[in-house]
């Protein structure tokens, strides 16, 4: 993926202003401060944008597809126009769909349950368990961590040079991991996808937010990402892509809203017509504040552009890189090495501290939010902290387990300040 110049010399971009930047916490020393949220990555604050157009649409909420009335001709006129404005969001393709789901993890189900049969999944080690983890119905194949990208898209060619050239395949792959925020080079990785006839999900659940991404230019198949993320933190999640799988697979959900058409069939059974739009994986009555809340975010974003929120963080994580280099104890965590671009998203383990630990008094002490733990990403931050066993040798979790490999995380995004 190519990233756009940008200096990296600048503190002054104006953030998008985002709630909770006012939040006072406790501290165990008593008194408290201002909290200092560094977990985007888990879960980012609301763009004030969001909060506001989420709060001017509230008072006229109403039903979704179900209701002859003002207020669900209104909603539902907004649910489906938050369609488009993601789709734009996306620079998806005309024929592309957008489904609305809960998450990522969700869209990325969905995919995993629309796959044609004995489609092959090739997916690295090296995934956020929401990308490795529901393939489980198809025949995966999980490619060792590559040390590069390079190295990824060869890996990539590799298997896929082996797979049956007749059958179906998908490749899923990561924009920007939650776990070292290195950009993976998805470009590249789709024109070895296509090169050998796969399909190619991108799970943009961490490059979304940071990067804009470009359906057609990157020539990916699929995009998921989910809109707690993405400064809208209402409970919805987005699957936008082809929709010739998707047609043809039974409904993800059953129920009403993915039925055109019921009826009982005189052997007494039911025949259902289910509708062939993005409705037919919607069934139920669908998160309308959820999903005109990521439209709101992508409207806010693709107005602000990126340019200023690219150059703000890398000056930022330059900065917060520079002060970790200045402790020795420190290990930031990286795949594929210190000068590979990314997104504010760093890790680090801290020689004589339990990862644990570190952030709770981070919280406790300081009021600073960050994650500890494996990221929902274990092969990665194994093989990330394996590699080294001396840098985590005094990290022992209580039960003296698996968790004794860990790790602490800080993300920041849109009005991170200095
Ligand atoms: N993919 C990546 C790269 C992530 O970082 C996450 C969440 O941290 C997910 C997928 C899953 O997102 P969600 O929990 O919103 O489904």
């Amino acid at each position: 993926m190519s990233v756009t110049a940008v200096a990296t010399d600048q503190s002054v971009c104006a953030p998008l202003p985002v709630l909770g930047r006012d939040v006072t916490v406790p501290l165990v020393t008593g008194g408290e401060v201002t909290y200092a949220a560094l977990d985007y990555a888990a879960s980012a604050p609301a763009l004030q944008r969001v909060w506001d157009d989420v709060a001017a649409y509230a008072p006229y909420y109403g039903s979704v597809h179900r209701g002859a009335g003002y207020l669900s001709q209104l909603s539902t006129d907004l649910f489906e126009n938050s369609r488009a404005a993601v789709a734009e969001f996306l620079d998806c393709r005309e024929a592309d769909q957008v489904v609305f789901t809960r998450s990522t993890t969700d869209s990325l189900n969905l995919l995993a349950a629309a796959l044609p049969a004995g489609c092959q999944v090739f997916v690295f080690e090296t995934e956020h368990h929401a990308s490795l983890l529901p393939w489980g119905n198809a025949r995966v194949t999980y490619l060792d961590a590559p040390r590069t990208p390079g190295e990824a898209v060869t890996t990539l060619e590799r298997a896929l040079a082996d797979r049956d050239p007749y059958g179906p395949a998908l490749v899923c792959v990561t924009g920007a991991s939650n776990v070292t925020g290195e950009l993976w080079p998805v470009r590249e990785l789709a024109a070895a996808a296509h090169a050998h006839g796969a399909r190619i999900v991108l799970d943009a659940a961490q490059l979304a937010p940071h990067h804009p991404v470009s359906v057609k230019d990157l020539d990916v198949d699929w995009v998921a990402f989910s809109g707690h993320k993405l400064y809208a933190p209402f409970g919805s999640g987005v699957l936008a892509g082809r929709a010739d799988w998707l047609r043809e697979a039974e409904p993800y959900l059953a129920g009403g809203g993915a039925s055109r058409k019921v009826a009982r069939r005189a052997d007494g059974g039911v025949d259902v017509e289910w509708h062939t739009t993005a409705a037919r994986h919607e069934a139920g009555s669908p998160n309308v504040i959820g999903v005109y809340a990521i439209a709101s975010a992508c409207k806010a974003l693709a107005e602000a552009g990126f340019d200023d929120l690219v150059a703000r963080e890398r000056y930022l994580v330059a900065k917060v890189r520079e002060g970790l280099a200045g402790v020795p104890e420190v290990k930031v965590l990286s795949l594929f090495g210190d000068e590979a671009p990314r997104v504010g998203v760093i890790s680090f383990v801290v020689r004589g501290w339990n990862s644990s630990h570190f952030a709770a008094a981070l919280s406790a002490e300081y009021g600073i939010g960050v994650r500890d733990g494996l990221f929902c990403a274990h092969p990665l931050v194994r093989t990330l902290l394996g590699g080294d066993p001396q840098d985590v040798g005094e990290c022992g979790a209580p039960d003296g387990g698996t968790t004794s490999l860990n790790a602490i995380r800080v993300s920041f995004g849109a009005g991170t300040p200095d």
